[in-house]
């Protein structure tokens, strides 16, 4: 369970987040929506240790995490896959799951790769940063599925794509959570992340605007609201 409780961030001066309170439990898929500028990324980036709360707290499994290094986050099993992807474009596809695998797990690796992507399978002496936008997030996500993460930090992973691989790409999203995983997803593709989510999360200006399941949402004018604009 990550939890971000009444966290208070931003950028030097430029104060960002204002008391956000937040949960992602184990196994359960989070959307974190709002507008351009709402501070989606920047709760990504708290959750992931690269930004400090000025106040409030990172607390993972209960543990207080506050200002713990990333790497150190990384061991307890959080996982960022940030806006951008995240691969070595100038290592090939098989050269980037082995910098991220454990030794000696190199080749069931490559397999479960080929099995969930095939087109991964196809292409594993490809330089990663010759390959098309969709194909370098499916990389992405295998290399945060492979190091068996409890929480995953997902930026926009359907930005660009096409909504076919965006649906492939969702499809494995429902499969890491199913296998007990929980994920926090910070998403442009509203409909699709809503279908998805199990919990809902909507930014405005900084602050949590509504907390719910995306049932909830229907008949309000929460989107109208706070969508449009930061
Ligand atoms: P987007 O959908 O545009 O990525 P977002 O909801 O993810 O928006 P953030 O990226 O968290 O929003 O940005 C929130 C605010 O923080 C914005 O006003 C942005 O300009 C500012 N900001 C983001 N990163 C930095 C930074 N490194 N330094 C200073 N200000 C920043």
């Amino acid at each position: 369970m990550l939890t971000l409780h009444e966290v208070h961030a931003g950028y030097g001066g430029t104060r960002v987040l204002h008391d956000v309170t937040l949960h992602v439990p184990p196994g359960s898929i989070v959307a974190l929506l709002g507008a351009n500028g709402a501070g989606k990324t920047t709760v990504l980036r708290v959750a992931a240790g690269l930004v400090r709360p000025t106040s409030g707290a990172l607390l993972v499994d209960g543990e207080d995490v506050t200002g713990w290094p990333p790497h150190t986050l990384v061991d307890q099993g959080v996982c960022h896959v940030p806006e951008g992807r995240g691969v070595f474009p100038s290592l090939t596809v098989r050269e980037n799951l082995v910098v991220q695998c454990k030794r000696g797990d190199e080749e069931k690796t490559f397999e479960a790769a080929a099995s969930v992507f095939p087109v991964l399978g196809r292409r594993m002496d490809q330089l990663a940063g010759t390959m098309s936008g969709g194909e370098q997030q499916m990389l992405a996500l295998m290399r945060a599925y492979i190091q068996n993460p409890k929480t995953v930090l997902l930026d926009e992973v359907s930005m660009g794509l096409a909504p076919i691989i965006v649906d492939e790409i969702f499809d494995f999203l429902r499969t890491i959570a199913a296998g007990g995983a929980s994920l926090l997803l910070v998403e442009q593709y509203v409909t699709k992340a809503l279908e998805l989510a199990d919990f809902v999360y909507l930014l405005h200006k900084g602050r949590v605007a509504f907390a719910g399941e995306p049932g909830e949402l229907d008949g309000e004018d929460l989107f109208a609201r706070y969508l449009g604009h930061a």
